[in-house]
């Protein structure tokens, strides 16, 4: 069978578009297709591969629970899950975690059970909610509801109701639409797919202050942002600011599919037996490599290091920048960084991705007008210089035609 991009057309349905590139092997931040190219990869799987591809400690708890116990549903509790739970309950704000299997199924559980804390707490007419607009927030009909985007919730008939939208970083504008019927607002804390846009410090005191005040719930969306992304262990943790909700998924697995909603007790105590479930939520494989990706992680000497790496980015980007003079900004925070393109080569960034790609690089868009950074947490210096500079012979093919 020849498994190449024409097989993709035929059998696959077309909600994507992927390059004709095949990766069939990875090792750390490297890359190799099936012509043998190697690739140093600066995408990590879009923030999830925390720990490069093939780390030994996931290998290792992958190989051994595989050999124990793969599933049982949520009719028994398993080790792996009890442990993953208590390690990232010690670690935050939080008491209590749901285990999903991704992203939007974290934020569906965190938007289901705001609803119902106010229906219990305060009744039906709390049930406004406030998210942002370009936020991000997942693909299922009431988490693409709350993502700011209409181009991603339009066209699938009525959508979940008494979702309003402002913009980031509007405090006056936020102000403006909260009140007493507002159940919860949904936010990133560092916008990920929306750019690579960071709350200022006024926003996001006061986003917390104005939930207090009308006593709406606050639910940070750490889907991309957490697991050590920004070189803090979540990104709230570095803006003085704790929400009362916050979902993860992405880097929790390292590459193995999981998410989690986690919470505090008075607030989780409304998802009582039997009003939410997943089959696969909590899968002891899957909470095995979460549990050695989140102890690797959560070190102070990992999370120093994405800040050190962030510097080597920041230094590359800016140096390049002084060459060809194509970004406005470089803009993020810790391993989840954004160049912004100038007016020259505005809505570019697809180019720039594709010829990376030529140049032996991966890469990531964030909207059309920024390059993404989300490598690996623990990328040598080295692979991050010698992507650099086929980065920079990327820049200079789109800058040349
Ligand atoms: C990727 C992402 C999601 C969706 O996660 P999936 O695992 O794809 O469902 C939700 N929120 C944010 C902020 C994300 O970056």
């Amino acid at each position: 069978m020849q498994t190449n991009r024409e097989l993709f057309d035929q059998v696959m349905v077309p909600n994507y578009n992927p390059s004709e590139v095949i990766p069939v092997k990875g090792k750390g931040s490297r890359v190799w297709d099936q012509k043998g190219d190697e690739y140093i990869d600066f995408a990590g799987g879009i923030a999830v591969n925390c720990l490069g591809h093939c780390h030994p400690a996931l290998v290792n708890a992958l190989t051994e629970q595989g050999q124990r116990l793969w599933h049982l549903s949520n009719v028994m509790t398993n080790e792996p899950a009890l442990r993953l739970a208590k390690k990232i309950t010690d670690a935050t704000f939080a008491d209590k975690v749901y285990f999903a299997n991704s992203g939007a199924e974290a934020n569906e559980a965190a938007l289901k059970l705001a609803r119902r804390f106010a229906l219990d707490k305060h009744g039906e007419d709390k049930t406004q909610i406030i998210a942002f607009n370009k936020g991000f927030h997942g693909r299922t009909f009431f988490t693409v509801t709350v993502g700011g985007q209409a181009a991603y919730s339009d066209g699938f008939g009525p959508k979940p109701a008494d979702v309003v939208h402002c913009d980031y970083n509007d405090l006056a504008a936020f102000e403006a639409l909260i009140s007493d019927k507002t159940c919860a607002v949904m936010m990133e804390p560092l916008q990920g797919e929306g750019g690579i846009i960071s709350p200022s410090k006024e926003f996001v005191e006061g986003v917390r202050a104005l939930c207090n005040k009308h006593n709406a719930l606050l639910i940070f969306d750490e889907v991309q942002s957490g697991v050590g992304r920004t070189g803090e262990l979540y990104a709230y943790q570095g803006l003085n600011v704790t929400p009362d909700i916050l979902t993860t998924a992405k880097a929790l697995g390292g590459g193995f599919p999981i998410g989690a909603m986690i919470t505090t007790t008075d607030i989780a105590k409304h998802l009582k037996v039997g009003t939410h479930g997943s089959t696969y939520g909590g899968n002891p494989l899957a909470c095995a490599v979460a549990e050695a990706a989140f102890d690797t992680v959560n070190n102070s000497e990992v999370l120093a290091q994405v800040k050190h790496k962030e510097q080597l980015f920041r230094d590359g980007l800016n140096i390049i920048n002084e060459k060809y003079n194509v970004f406005t900004e470089v803009r993020g925070k810790g391993l989840l960084l954004g160049a912004v393109l100038n007016d020259s080569f505005k809505d570019r960034a697809r180019d720039f991705l594709v010829a990376s790609t030529k140049h032996g690089l991966m890469t990531l868009v964030a909207g059309t007008n920024v390059i993404r950074f989300t490598p690996s947490l623990v990328i040598p210096d080295e692979d991050i210089t010698a992507g650099l500079a086929r980065f920079e012979m990327a820049v200079s093919d789109v800058v040349n035609g």
